[in-house]
């Protein structure tokens, strides 16, 4: 998920890897380390906490060598500390691997590798990596990388070297983005180009099950079976600026089209799909602790308190435990009636949102157990909570939360599964609820496809003065989601409601100029918002309805629709969001505004 770079050549590598991290910084992590060789051995430095801190480190005793790897990290395994940060080292010493990504079964290797008397310095899954690479290799680092990938499952971009190959740098690709710079009698590895730009516009993209073989006289391409994958050298036009976010115009765009994978890694490990259920060891909770809870409340702020409510219409339908959805600057303040039966979810894409964490502090005092989602690991509200799940959505960049989003609802569909599994839900239904997650990243892809569509709707409703959302059921909280996105990034007066409650007040302000966008799926409360549509048309408001694929009432009615793919009931809020995200992000651009900081809003609200 962070930064790889790696070099061969005639210079000194350390500041060639320095600089590379330098220009990844903008990615977000939370740790930095490097690996060179030279004729003594690997030189490993590393230190947790920002770059300045392994520059400082460096600055007694820079490492000599004319090869090296070098690593940000953005922790899914184990703390932010420095053991923690790579370059890791297999049982040996003599191996050096960085790696971004997740090994899914590093605990069953782990454990293998324990009983074969491997000794851990780190909790990470890559560690883990690095010790069977070592098991694996003879005499060639090529081979006993690519018998060690046989074995592992997950997603990784890697870069290792070692000591007695003094001039070899393996790469690998599965999942997490790689690429070699071609330079001029020297080779690089980074997973960002923005990394090698300064030395060379030359590059290689590997893709998915491919290595990467680098040596001072040349490199080769290739996959686990064959030795020679012929690949195209692409020229990079590119600047900087534009690399670093990926050929995006703004992060947010970015972020929003990644959501197929950051779901898919939010996923990733936890469904069972034999037993219908989720496995969520992080919770630190027993299945007869999680049976004995006779109510939940979930604890949040902005984006993260709409998540929230959307997690209250899934645990309460599908667990049937009663739910509260509280803010956490309210919870905190008011005198919360708590527990040891009541347990409190807090959610957080930082984990360091200031009220959230008070919240999660004044439940523990009052007795009640407190679990995070939170997408940053060993931030605060991770390491004070009684368990938990990490979103591994990657850095969220974008002052407007869009991925963090979908990966707290995806987080939140797996606790309702867990708890509804332990309560009447039965197999089958658990089955199919799994297989409606495990499509979504697809679904989103096919929605993504189809920007083009709602960039021609911003084009129409950009100049809008105010705008209203509606949705009925779980979809309400994506109405009101979808009301703070437009709000956020283009400054548009934008309100979410339940679509009955409309006719209570804001219909009112229904008039010709009034934009109306609908999340009306084919669900359950169909027919009821099809006469919320129907109200809104009688008074000349303008419908944009997001309909289930197929539908031709709506559209019938709608001035514009957006169609979104089948999916459960309680999952079309993940789908509807994608469209809601990409029309805000449109709108804005369209009214000039300054959609990856907007005014006045932080990324992580850090004070009450
Ligand atoms: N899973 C690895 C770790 O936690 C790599 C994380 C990354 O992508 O930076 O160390």
């Amino acid at each position: 998920m962070c930064g790889i770079v790696g070099y061969v050549g005639p210079r000194q590598a350390t500041s060639i890897l320095v600089d590379g991290l330098r220009r990844m910084e903008y990615r977000g992590y939370d740790s930095a380390g490097i690996a060179v060789i030279n004729g003594t051995g690997v030189k490993i430095r590393k230190a947790a906490g920002k770059l300045s801190a392994l520059v400082d480190k460096l600055k007694t005793e820079t490492p000599d060598g004319t090869i090296g790897v070098g690593h940000t990290r953005w922790a899914t395994h184990g703390a932010p500390t420095t053991p923690n940060a790579h370059p890791h080292l297999d049982q040996t010493g003599r191996i050096a691997v960085i790696h971004n990504g997740i090994i899914e079964n590093a605990g069953t290797i782990r454990k293998a590798l324990q009983m074969r008397g491997h000794n851990f310095k780190s909790e990470t899954d890559t560690e883990v990596l690095a010790h069977l690479i070592g098991e694996y290799d003879t005499d060639n680092l090529e081979e006993a990388v690519a018998s060690a990938l046989w074995d592992v499952e997950g997603a990784y971009g890697i870069a290792v070297i070692c000591s007695e190959e003094p001039g070899t740098v393996v790469a690998a690709r599965n999942g997490s983005p790689l690429l070699i710079g071609v330079g001029d009698g020297e080779y690089f590895v980074a997973s960002d180009a923005s990394a090698i730009l300064e030395h060379t516009r030359s590059v290689v993209y590997l893709d998915d099950g491919e290595m990467a073989v680098l040596k001072r006289d040349g490199y080769r391409v290739r996959n686990l079976t064959e030795t020679h994958v012929e690949k195209p050298v692409n020229q990079i036009e590119w600047d900087l600026a534009t690399i670093e976010r990926g050929g995006y115009d703004h992060f947010m765009l970015k972020e929003i089209f990644e959501q197929p994978e950051s779901l898919h890694n939010t996923l990733r490990g936890h469904l069972l799909e034999d037993e219908g259920t989720a496995r969520l060891r992080g919770l630190n909770l027993s299945d007869d602790e999680l049976k004995r809870f006779d109510r939940i409340i979930i604890t949040a702020c902005g984006t993260s308190w709409h998540a929230a409510l959307i997690g209250e219409y899934m645990i309460e339908e599908m667990a049937r435990v009663p739910v509260e959805v509280e803010y956490a600057s309210e919870f905190r303040y008011r005198n919360p009636v708590l527990d040891d039966r009541c347990l409190v979810i807090a959610i957080s894409q930082s984990g360091e949102t200031a009220d959230t964490l008070a919240a999660v502090r004044e439940a523990k005092r009052r007795g009640a157990r407190a679990v995070g989602l939170v997408n940053v690991v060993g931030s605060t509200i991770a390491r004070e909570v009684d368990g938990g799940l990490y979103l591994r959505a990657g850095a969220e960049i974008g002052v407007a939360s869009t991925k963090a989003f979908n990966s707290q609802v995806g987080a939140l569909a797996m606790v309702s599964l867990r708890l509804a599994r332990l309560k009447n839900l039965s197999v089958l239904q658990g089955r199919d609820f799994i297989r409606a997650l495990n499509r979504l990243p697809d679904q989103i892809k096919q929605i993504l496809d189809r920007a083009p569509e709602i960039e021609r709707l911003a084009t129409k409703y950009h100049k809008a003065g105010n705008c209203l959302y509606l949705g009925r059921g779980v979809n309400f909280p994506v109405a009101l989601e979808g009301a703070l996105k437009l709000k956020e990034i283009s400054y548009i007066h934008a309100e979410g409601y339940p679509a009955a409650e409309m006719k209570h007040g804001p219909i009112a302000l229904i008039d010709e100029n009034m934009p109306v966008v609908f999340i009306a799926p084919k669900d359950a409360v169909y027919s009821k918002i099809v006469s919320n549509v129907e109200e809104v048309k009688a008074r000349k408001g303008r419908v944009i309805a997001l309909v289930t694929e197929g539908d031709v009432e709506i559209a019938k009615l709608a001035e514009d629709t957006f169609t979104l793919p089948q999916t459960h009931d309680l999952l079309t809020p993940i789908l509807a969001s994608v469209p809601l995200q990409l029309f805000s992000y449109y709108v804005a651009v369209l009214r000039g505004c300054n959609v990856d900081q907007p005014r006045n809003l932080a990324k992580s609200v850090t004070v009450e």
